[in-house]
């Protein structure tokens, strides 16, 4: 039974058939292509990491091998959770006495959607509590996949940062043999180098890998960066850009990554089927108490 408002309107009663479920839907080209790139992608640079640390034994090999391994692991199970579950208002049911406060209709689906829920033109449904449109893994990030789109996020950026140092010894040993046009080339066009004959396939196969790396490692940086504020913040990037609302939703740090990563939130990095069960249900969600746009629920 929802609770009241606190501006003190009862609620109607609305029933809410909630169904979790996975979408069940064939392999759609929009989908599947980017994350075959994005495995692709990760399988270069995991193999070239691979070899660089085998082909230079020595300390610290196992090591290496140990934490390449436990990264790419949990980036490869968090994309496949990522992808896995469901963020969108298909599976959501709802009937009578859905309007309420912050609602507004969906002219596209066709129905009534709750606050923080948008619409993805890319996805074409609406997407609860919706952050972004990730082009990467060809699906939205939004309430129920937040936690894996950052876990992908957070350890994707540490096994770059890990491939970058590794490869900054070739970076060193083509800067060490002059500096000269052909180097410059290699480094900043290598498909180019490549297609005129410049540079052998090893070659051109290493100095892209690197190349990926490092525009790789600054890409994630950012992004961590930005959603460790807004996570923070409890805020989403929409929200955020948005500005004089962006703080409605801040509950206090602790209580944002509960809402975002789960009540288990210090332990999702660690792996990626650890349960960690999200308090909010997607629908309702629980205001800062100077928030004046929504009324407070609180039957989270
Ligand atoms: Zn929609
Ligand atoms: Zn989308």
């Amino acid at each position: 039974m929802p609770a009241c408002c606190d501006c003190g309107e009862e609620r109607k009663q609305y029933l809410i058939v909630y169904i979790v479920t996975m979408e069940k839907k064939s392999w759609d080209p929009a989908v599947a292509f980017p994350v075959c790139m994005t495995g692709i992608l990760v399988t270069s640079v995991a193999l070239e990491v691979v070899y660089l640390i085998l082909s230079n034994p020595g300390n610290g090999q196992v090591t290496l091998l140990l934490l390449t391994s436990y990264l790419i692991f949990n980036v490869i199970g968090n994309m496949v959770k990522f992808i896995q579950t469901n963020p969108t208002i298909k599976g959501v049911f709802l009937e009578h006495g859905i309007m309420g406060q912050g609602w507004e209709y969906c002219y596209s689906c066709q129905t009534h959607v709750p606050p923080r829920c948008h619409h993805c033109f890319d996805c074409n449904v609406c997407v609860l509590r919706r952050d972004h449109h990730c082009t990467l893994l060809g699906k939205c990030v939004g309430h129920s996949n937040y936690r894996y789109f950052f876990c992908t996020l957070v350890h994707g950026w540490l096994a770059l940062l890990l491939a970058t140092f590794l490869n900054a010894e070739i970076f060193m040993e083509v800067l060490h043999e002059g500096f000269g046009f052909h180097s410059f080339f290699l480094l900043l066009m290598p498909w180019m180098m490549l297609v005129t004959g410049q540079v052998t396939l090893s070659a051109f196969v290493f100095a892209f890998v690197a190349d990926t790396c490092v525009i790789g490692f600054l890409f994630c940086f950012a992004f961590f960066t930005l959603h460790s504020i807004l996570l923070y913040r409890g805020s989403t990037t929409k929200e955020w850009f948005r500005g004089p609302t962006k703080e409605d939703y801040d509950l206090g740090w602790k209580r944002n990554f509960q809402e975002y990563l789960g009540e288990r939130w210090y332990l999702v990095l660690l792996f990626p089927w650890i349960e960690s069960r999200i308090p909010g249900n997607g629908i309702n969600f629980q205001t800062a108490p100077n928030s004046r746009k929504f009324s407070k629920s609180t039957d989270l």
